[in-house]
């Protein structure tokens, strides 16, 4: 096991650990430690939540949950010699629930995680004008597969992989985030949810930073929801095991951070708590080439090579949307109504057999699911498509002439 550089104690908060992480991103956030290009290290991490959920049969929890709190990253990382117009290279060692699938405890990761379907009033999901009331399923974890006592009939492997982990923004591309974002806000200021998250004093951890430092990270500091230039919140199911990441570098000694660890997640990510969310521990090697941004043209997105360590499933039973919506409104070439439409159809399907919405949305969610854009010139509907497997049901979900197997599949909890 390699060397520990960022520890969490599981039975406290992240402003409590004895190096805090941070929840917002920043320039100045001090570095939590350094680390050698050649290196490998072990990085522990907080739930993205800080652990607000609960292992039980209700969802207040998820419809009450506090977002000022999000993400809780543990970082930065320095690494010795980065530097701006760098490309800093993580290998995804490896990664897993905290100290293994064995370790039983409250907070999410030792030995549970959960999905969540957020309220449309507290942050909402990509079927939220459907489905806008919160919903969670729990997961237990058996070494790699995830069973859900409010999902019967399910068992797969999970695509284990961190939700969240980026590189520091410079002060530079920071204030250019908090412009553009500013600007889609006021396009639409009371949208509920809202178009964009502006930065928010409330809840900001800086890390180590105090006085008046802790003040300016509140206060200028992105929120961590969306990826962006460094990185973030990408949500990509194939950072699993065996990845290589290529970020780009804006500041001196890179500044990596992150969280948000993934039990499971299908593509889309769709209920956006979508993922089995867990807190855990990350394994990863590090290494530098210098200049490696203007050399590979890798200026604005990391690039990656996704891990080589996946469930292996070979049937799918394959639902297609195209970008018409429910009312026979036909948009232009609309990818995300299109893939909108692809999970929308999954779920009736679904429900045909016995599950409630909520538990197929939670399903389509956290599942293995391989979500695909299909055409995009094709004028004027874009057509996307969603690949379920099969077998992560322990029933014939295929259709025949017999009909679908339906039975009481019970409920996910719900709020209340
Ligand atoms: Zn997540």
């Amino acid at each position: 096991m390699p060397e520990t550089v960022f520890e969490v104690d599981q039975s406290k908060s992240m402003r409590d650990q004895a190096v805090p992480g941070h929840n917002r991103w920043h320039p100045d956030i001090p570095l939590a430690t350094m680390v050698r290009p050649g290196s490998e290290f072990r990085v522990e991490c907080r739930e993205w939540t800080d652990a607000q959920l609960g292992n039980n049969d209700s969802a207040n929890d998820v419809r009450d949950v506090d977002l000022s709190v999000a993400h809780m990253l543990s970082g930065p990382i320095g690494v010795e010699g980065a530097e701006p117009g760098d490309l800093l290279v993580v290998d995804i060692l490896d990664l897993g629930p905290c100290q293994g699938p064995q370790e039983y405890g409250d907070a999410p990761g030792q030995g549970w995680g959960y999905t969540g379907i957020f309220s449309k009033q507290n942050g909402g999901g990509f079927l939220t004008d459907e489905y806008p009331d919160a919903a969670k399923a729990i997961w237990d974890f058996h070494g790699q597969v995830a069973t859900s006592r409010h999902l019967p009939g399910v068992r797969y492997t999970g695509i284990t992989h961190p939700g969240l982990f980026g590189t520091a923004p410079s002060a530079e591309l920071l204030a250019r985030w908090n412009r553009r974002e500013q600007a889609l806000i006021d396009r639409d200021p009371d949208r509920v949810p809202p178009l964009a998250l502006p930065p928010l004093v409330q809840s900001s951890l800086g890390g180590q930073a105090t006085g008046s430092l802790a003040e300016q990270i509140a206060r200028e500091g992105a929120r961590t929801v969306p990826a962006r230039e460094n990185g973030g919140n990408h949500d990509i199911k194939n950072f699993t095991r065996g990845s290589r990441v290529y970020y780009p570098v804006h500041v001196a000694d890179a500044k990596l951070s992150g969280g948000d660890l993934h039990f499971s997640q299908g593509d889309g990510e769709i209920t956006f708590c979508g993922a089995i969310e867990m807190g855990g521990f990350i394994d990863f090697g590090v290494d530098l080439i210098k200049g490696g941004m203007e050399t590979y043209g890798v200026t604005t997105n990391p690039i990656f090579m996704p891990g080589n360590v996946e469930p292996r499933y070979s049937e799918f039973l394959t639902f297609i949307g195209i970008s018409v919506d429910a009312d026979d409104t036909n948009e232009y070439l609309d990818a995300t109504l299109a893939y909108k439409r692809a999970c929308l159809n999954a779920v009736e399907y679904l429900k045909k057999f016995g599950y409630t919405g909520e538990q197929a949305y939670l399903l389509l969610g956290s599942a293995p699911i391989e979500g695909r854009v299909s055409g995009v010139v094709d004028i004027p509907n874009a057509c996307c498509s969603l690949y379920l497997p099969t077998a992560i049901f322990d029933f014939d979900i295929r259709p025949s002439a017999a009909g679908p197997a339906k039975a009481d599949r019970g409920m996910s909890a719900v709020a209340g």
